[in-house]
């Protein structure tokens, strides 16, 4: 069985040598890094995947593992419609269980207000033909019969899907790795090889690799990276805490929430368990720069997040962490192969409290084991993807927002078209780079 997440002590298993030139560099081996080169190599591309760590140990194996085009932006919608084709067909490709299933994902509500916010999101879903529908009471009851009766009603989409983001990121890089991609763990990418204002290449901790394309897809290091050659987004990091539970009675085969307790049904027969919309934000030096932005944010949902006055040493947003260093010295990315955060022990109450609330004939919650990622946050909840302006043969694909694992594909299709100065095929302004800078206000995205 996989050992979730994953840590640096998971075992090394991609290391090909550093090639000395690449069509394509892409900087991050999480869903979206992996998807864009698999999409690449399809399209005779020689393409790099560089990882500090180890594939999928940050986000991408410490999510819920929801595929959902519930509660989505209008302009994501359309990708992750694609996005879960894609799923079907390379869960096909993989020749591995990655555990995708099509159970549904639910949204329960305890209020008129909230089920108003749902017949808002049905019109969106409606306009693009997703099968998104409400539940009265009686519905919901027969829906998941073990669970209390606080609620109104409730949204389901019954064509989401779920799967497990643990062995499913990892197939889909092997998937890549047999389709040509060159994959490396332990290697991260330091600084970009910038020449006449183009890149021409990247600094990595095992050398050097020209190259005229790079994505950077680093999740909660995209900033740091950024910033260092003299792009600022307004990212920041928000710790987020999950438990699972061991294998015990089906009580509901898909994914549902409220915005006190979430849980998703696992192909191991135990649930993973999280709590709604809460999560800590570490304040450093990046969350005072971009405070501004996040105003909105705020308003929408005061008490969604907790202030901590510093992160743990290392971090992208950490006190001490540099924000300058030079190629040939250690970077912050390989200080930290893995940000692995530690969970927050009122969060695993809050997640067994609301658990045994919801479902009474549990008086005890098996859990078997906890951890937390950090979630790389934008101030309107979508996130950045398009070329960066300033660094001709630079795409920057980064703050998912706690919602990129099931769009992950999705991104990776469009991103392979993107590099390459295609079509994409989607109309990806809302996911501009320059949102942030040239007086947009921000528009903020669904918080369903
Ligand atoms: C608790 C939690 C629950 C979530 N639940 C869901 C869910 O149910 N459904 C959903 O769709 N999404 C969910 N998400 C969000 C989802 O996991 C992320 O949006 C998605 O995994 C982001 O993928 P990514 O590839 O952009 O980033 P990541 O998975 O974070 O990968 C980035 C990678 O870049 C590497 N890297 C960084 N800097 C460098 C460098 N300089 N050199 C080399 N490598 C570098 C890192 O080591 C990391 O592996 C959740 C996230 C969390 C944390």
């Amino acid at each position: 069985m996989t050992i979730f997440p994953f840590t640096e002590a998971t075992s090394i298993q991609f290391q090909q040598p550093l090639p000395k030139t690449s069509d394509v560099v892409i900087i991050g081996g999480g869903v979206i890094g992996v998807s864009t080169a698999l999409f690449l190599a399809r399209r005779n591309v020689s393409v790099t995947l560089l990882e500090k760590g180890r594939i999928a140990a940050e986000q991408s194996s410490r999510n819920w593992g929801w595929i959902r085009q519930q509660g989505r932006d209008a302009d994501e919608l359309p990708i992750v419609i694609e996005a879960q084709r894609l799923w079907r067909q390379l869960a096909q490709e993989c020749g591995e269980d990655i555990g995708l299933k099509q159970t549904g994902v639910t949204y329960l509500a305890r209020t008129d207000k909230e089920m108003a916010g749902f017949a808002k999101f049905l019109e969106i879903a409606q306009a693009h033909g997703v099968d998104t529908r409400l539940l009265d009471q009686g519905e919901l009851a027969s829906l998941i019969p073990a669970m209390s009766r606080p609620f109104k009603g409730a949204m389901i989409t019954p064509s989401d899907m779920r799967a497990e983001p643990w062995v499913a990121v990892p197939a889909l890089a092997r998937l890549a790795a047999r389709e040509g991609v060159t994959i490396i763990e332990n290697c991260a990418a330091r600084m970009l090889d910038i020449s006449a204002g183009r890149i021409s290449g990247v600094w990595t901790e095992k050398g050097h690799i020209a190259t005229s394309s790079v994505v950077v897809a680093s999740g909660a290091w995209t900033s740091l990276f950024l910033r260092a050659h003299g792009i600022s987004i307004p990212q920041l990091s928000v710790r987020a805490t999950v438990a699972a539970t061991a294998p015990m009675p089906e009580i509901h085969a898909g994914a549902a929430a409220d915005e006190r307790i979430a849980f998703r049904r696992r192909q191991d027969g135990g649930y993973t368990l999280a709590s709604g919309g809460s999560s800590q934000l570490y304040i450093g030096p990046d969350a005072f720069r971009h405070a501004g932005k996040y105003f909105s944010a705020l308003m929408a949902n005061p008490f969604g997040t907790r202030y901590l006055p510093a992160a743990p040493r290392g971090y992208p947003d950490g006190w001490s962490t540099p924000r300058r260093w030079n190629a040939d010295e250690e970077s912050p990315f390989e200080r930290m192969r893995v940000l692995n955060p530690a969970p927050e022990t009122s969060a695993l109450r809050t997640i067994d409290r609301g658990f045994r609330e919801l479902f009474p004939q549990f008086t005890t919650v098996p859990l078997k084991a906890s951890w937390a990622g950090m979630i790389d946050a934008m101030p309107d909840v979508v996130p950045i993807v398009d070329r960066a302006a300033a660094i001709p043969g630079l795409v920057i694909a980064t703050g998912m927002s706690g919602h990129g694992f099931g769009i992950g594909p999705g991104m990776g299709r469009i991103l392979s078209d993107l590099i390459q100065g295609n079509e994409t095929g989607h109309n990806l302004h809302r996911f501009r780079q320059s949102r942030f800078s040239d007086g947009s206000p921000i528009r903020l995205g669904p918080s369903l």
